[in-house]
């Protein structure tokens, strides 16, 4: 029996793989105001890259359960130069599962995972992709080349979660690294053998290994509304991130409890010389009170730990479906784009 998951007969030649072509992977959550334009900008990216690399792309909207129209635009797109399968969501089941849902209908052998709001540019995609086939990498991520406009304090927090993410991690996850990225049909092929439910993407394409690259860039503006992941829900992120990809919560427990206990014993000692040594006997009821306080508090926080990951084993036991696919339609690309027009060779 084997254990482990061999994906080599995906040769790690990038120039033969790009026949199978490249899935671009767009997970949307109201975003119909930009992207009947984000579509446009992947009809010329599509035409670059079959003159450059003959390569056949193929873009797979999720619809995350938008309120808006997003899902009647996205089902008129013209499928100009590429195809297009339009997947939606039968409710918001937030960005992880919208980019799962995503990556399980990509039918082409690479990857391309892009946000639906025109934040990542797809004319930095034929770069990405020139990593891939020209100098033979699987995984190209892309990282924000500096956080300078960003406040001081979240600064910190982001810096403050990779340092316990990585934690004595064999395979750290890269600081800064967005979810915009290329994977070579092994590196995506590995990603969908993951079983777990509860994803943490960044984290599991970097876990994945094979030859990976960074590539600096500055997002863009968002072309209208606001960002969707307020502090409240980064928060709820980096938890997700750091129960499912590190024990590092849990040790800083043990070690925390460890530096009490030793903080106790010594503060204990020095009660028994105080009353050898000068006689006088315990006052007592401050120390005790502040003891019993931090003691309390201290362990109700690592309860609280102890039950994130509890909770986790349990979403994972009751293995329900990531997410509920309500419509798919799939638009086979207009008859310009001759090369690899026959899909068919679906990954399903
Ligand atoms: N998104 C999604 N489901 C959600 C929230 C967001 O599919 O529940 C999509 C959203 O449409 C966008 C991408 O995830 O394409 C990134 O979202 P956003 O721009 O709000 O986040 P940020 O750019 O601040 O990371
Ligand atoms: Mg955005």
């Amino acid at each position: 029996m084997m254990l482990g998951a061999d994906v080599s007969n995906l040769t790690g030649d990038a120039k033969s793989e790009a026949a199978r072509g490249l899935s671009i992977i767009v997970p949307a959550y109201n975003e119909a105001k930009g992207i009947a334009h984000l579509h446009e900008r992947l009809i010329e990216l599509a035409r670059t890259l079959r003159q450059r690399y003959g390569l056949a792309t193929e873009v797979v909207y999720v619809d995350d359960g938008s309120v808006d129209a997003t899902l009647q635009i996205a089902r008129r797109l013209p499928a100009t130069a590429l195809d297009i399968q339009v997947v939606s969501l039968s409710r918001n089941f937030g960005k992880e599962a919208a980019l799962m849902a995503g990556l399980d209908h990509a039918r082409r052998g690479a990857t391309l995972f892009m946000d639906g709001d025109g934040q990542h540019a797809p004319e930095l995609v034929e770069r990405l992709v020139a990593h891939w086939i020209e100098d033979g990498y699987d995984v190209v991520y892309t990282a924000k080349a500096h956080r300078d406009n960003e406040p001081l304090l979240r600064r910190l927090a982001v810096q403050g979660f990779y340092v316990l993410i990585n934690w004595g991690a064999r395979k750290k996850i890269p600081e800064d690294a967005g979810d915009f990225r290329l994977l070579s049909p092994r590196a995506t092929q590995a990603l969908r053998q993951l079983p777990e439910r509860n994803r943490f993407f960044k984290g599991l394409a970097s876990w994945i290994g094979f030859r990976q690259i960074r590539v600096d860039y500055e997002p863009e503006a968002r072309v209208h509304g606001s960002s969707t992941f307020s502090p409240g829900h980064l928060i709820g992120l980096s938890i997700e991130g750091l129960t499912s990809f590190s024990v590092a919560p849990l040790r800083l427990a043990s070690l925390l409890g460890l530096l009490l206990a030793l903080a106790a014993f010594l503060f204990g000692l020095s009660i028994l010389w105080e009353t050898v040594v000068s006689g006088q006997s315990v006052p007592g009821y401050p120390s005790i009170v502040v003891g019993l306080m931090t003691i309390g508090g201290v362990q109700l926080l690592m309860i609280g730990i102890v039950g994130e990951y509890i909770g986790k084993i349990l979403s994972e036991l009751k293995a329900r479906p990531v997410y509920f696919i309500a419509e798919h339609s799939v638009k086979a690309a207009d008859t310009e784009s001759e090369p690899g027009a026959s899909v068919g060779n679906a990954a399903e």
